[in-house]
């Protein structure tokens, strides 16, 4: 794969627009070459100006494939790592260091979200390693399931996790995204001893996640670790609907509204209750 092959298809783009398909002409070898050596990577999309994906004004790179099949995921077209572009190392790394003096005023930097930006290991330590150089922060918004993926070293080249917690009860946890929650569970334990900086994101889903109980104790492990920063309270939200639909998937929360105003306060009290700051 070289720039050229990866240029024809613009990088800056929208999470939200619908991508599907777009690295299937990379065959299996090539593939499983670059998840080794991380020189690819396959990328949904590019944003700028993002204030919600970290400290300060961020560049998100949104990475496809995701193991965990969220029943609320607004991106279900992340899922399949052929879904993305195949984007050169050198080429990420250039597209986001155009930006290093605009986010470093901006007291922002780079944030790799998807999809599950630990599929991708190698891709993201090589373009976090290279894109620090420039003193550019970094953030790695993660389910935290690979997250044995990183060797401590390596973990230093982010400089804030934000960890998706999707649920702390076991069983309500599978529910939602069909796998087991001790390996995240684990992984936040992991950057509590080293320590490394954390947030923690919960969604906040009317008949799923709500349960104040169930948000007592998301509440209460976060308060345990000691390195959670602030914890971003998520309220569900539509916007994905469309992708399920064109993507000819069954989407069980078609018939789900928003969270209230109430019960998002609610969930906000708890959270303050542990002495968590929380927004
Ligand atoms: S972890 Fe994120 S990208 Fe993966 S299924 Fe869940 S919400 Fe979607």
């Amino acid at each position: 794969m070289t720039d050229d092959a990866a240029g024809d298809v613009p990088l800056v783009a929208s999470p939200y627009d619908l991508r599907v398909s777009l690295g299937e002409k990379i065959g299996e070898s090539q593939t499983q070459h670059a998840l080794r050596t991380g020189e690819l990577g396959f990328v949904h999309s590019f944003t700028t100006g993002s204030a919600v994906d970290g400290p300060g004004i961020r560049v998100v790179v949104w990475l496809t494939g995701c193991q965990f099949r969220c029943v609320f995921c607004h991106n279900p077209d992340t899922w399949k790592l052929n879904n993305g572009i195949p984007v050169p190392l050198s080429r990420a790394v250039e597209q986001v260091r155009k930006y290093r003096h605009g986010l470093q005023t901006m007291k922002g930097g780079l944030t790799v979200s998807g999809g599950e930006p630990l599929l991708q290991d190698r891709f993201l330590v090589k373009l976090f390693t290279a894109v620090k150089q420039t003193k550019i922060h970094t953030t790695l918004d993660t389910n935290g399931h690979f997250g044995e993926r990183l060797s401590d070293d390596e973990l230093q080249c982010c400089d804030l996790v934000m960890l998706g917690l999707k649920a702390f009860d076991p069983e309500l946890h599978r529910r939602i995204t069909g796998m087991d929650n001790a390996p995240t569970l684990a992984f936040a334990r992991r950057l509590a001893a080293l320590p490394r900086p954390m947030w923690l994101r919960y969604v906040l889903v009317p008949g799923l996640s709500d349960d104040p109980g169930e948000v007592s104790r998301v509440a209460e492990f976060a308060a345990s670790l000691g390195n959670v920063e602030q914890v971003e309270l998520l309220p569900f939200h539509q916007l994905g609907r469309f992708k399920w639909e064109r993507l000819s998937m069954k989407y069980e929360l078609d018939k789900t509204e928003p969270p209230s105003r109430a019960a998002v306060e609610k969930a906000l009290g708890i959270f303050r209750a542990a002495g968590l700051q929380v927004h």
